[in-house]
């Protein structure tokens, strides 16, 4: 089956116009892929725009000190990403003096770059001939081909990269971009718009009228649920928090001080006391949820004032923190001093 031509000539025509496309550097081209997993291009593009102006060469992201690349980053999620593509940078210029390397196993070498990620910068910013296989490529194919192997599973992606090492054209990285558009315009997830694809004429399932069986993504496991109580306590334009410990969801980054399951009226009273905090006023209460990739947290938001005063373990939110959107929409409403 040769899609290579078809989808050639379709993204010719149809690419989305993005601004890390057509640049060539390889460090732009590492900030948005991985900026780009779990987060649609739309989304991505604000975020890419700030973070390329604040460092725009492998070396300020490099030097940048890690608060403030989380805090460029706050609003994406996913914040081991932020983490990974610092030390990325900074392998980069203590191993290559800040010149990315061009090859698939040099690439993967460094920290926090799979084969998807080097397939691309390898692609896009170096030529090579190397497929960059994600969620999209895997989708078409399974469609294409009627190919029920469960693509959560490594060997299913391993053999559809070989599979398509050898489809690679002359143009690898806009091959690889191609499916990426395809994907995201065309072969969509929920309601594929097959009178306007290129491969429709390939397609089996299209032919069969099949493309909701396809791709086979294993089974789904239930996400854990975990009940919180999260204070939002204010005074003028600050809020408490506090850091999370290094390990584990979140790590490392800023909370609303929160204790696990839903408290009682009296069990919130006794934590307040045990702040040595007086609310001016009385609290209201409300309910948030944040679904992560494992888990939902089910929050209980207790809403209040109080006098700013040191409370042993917490600090006053400036704004310049990196504060996770679980946390954010906490603070919806009311002002976080930004
Ligand atoms: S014809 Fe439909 S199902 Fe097949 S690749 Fe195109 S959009 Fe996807």
């Amino acid at each position: 089956m040769d899609f290579t031509a078809p989808l050639l000539t379709w993204y010719d025509q149809h690419r989305r116009d993005l601004p890390w496309r057509g640049v060539g550097d390889p460090y732009a081209i590492l900030v948005s892929e991985i900026m780009l997993q779990q987060t649609r291009a739309k989304a991505v593009i604000p975020y890419y725009r700030r973070f390329m102006a604040e460092l725009p060469t492998v070396r300020d992201l490099a030097a940048c000190p890690e608060e403030r690349v989380l805090k460029l980053w706050q609003g994406l999620g996913y914040y081991s990403r932020a983490r990974n593509l610092q030390k990325c940078a900074r392998a980069v210029v203590d191993r290559y003096d800040g010149r990315f390397p061009g090859t698939v196993q040099e690439l993967l070498e460094l920290p926090g770059i799979g084969p998807y990620t080097a397939g691309a910068i390898a692609s896009m910013g170096f030529r090579v001939p190397a497929p960059a296989v994600d969620g999209n490529v895997l989708r078409i194919m399974a469609r294409l081909y009627e190919d029920g192997a469960d693509v959560t599973k490594q060997p299913t992606r391993d053999r559809w990269a070989k599979a398509l090492q050898g489809a690679m054209s002359e143009r690898p990285g806009d091959l690889n971009q191609a499916f990426m558009d395809l994907g995201s315009l065309v072969c969509l997830p929920k309601a594929p718009l097959c009178d306007s694809c290129p491969l429709k004429g390939l397609c089996l399932a299209h032919a069969h009228g099949t493309f909701d069986q396809y791709p086979n993504r294993g089974e789904k496991k239930p996400k854990r649920q975990e009940q919180l109580t999260v204070f939002a306590i204010r005074s003028g334009d600050s809020f408490l928090l506090r850091r999370r410990r290094e390990q584990g969801l979140l790590g490392g980054l800023y909370e609303l001080p929160n204790l696990p399951g839903h408290l009682s009226e009296q069990e919130i009273a006794r934590v307040l006391t045990q702040w040595g905090l007086a609310p001016l006023g009385a609290w209201e209460i409300r309910r948030e949820k944040h679904i992560f990739t494992h888990v939902v947290w089910d929050m209980e938001v207790v809403n209040l004032i109080a006098p700013k005063q040191a409370v042993e373990g917490l600090g006053w939110y400036t704004g310049a923190e990196p504060l996770p959107e679980a946390f954010l929409k906490c603070l919806k409403g009311q002002s976080t001093g930004e």
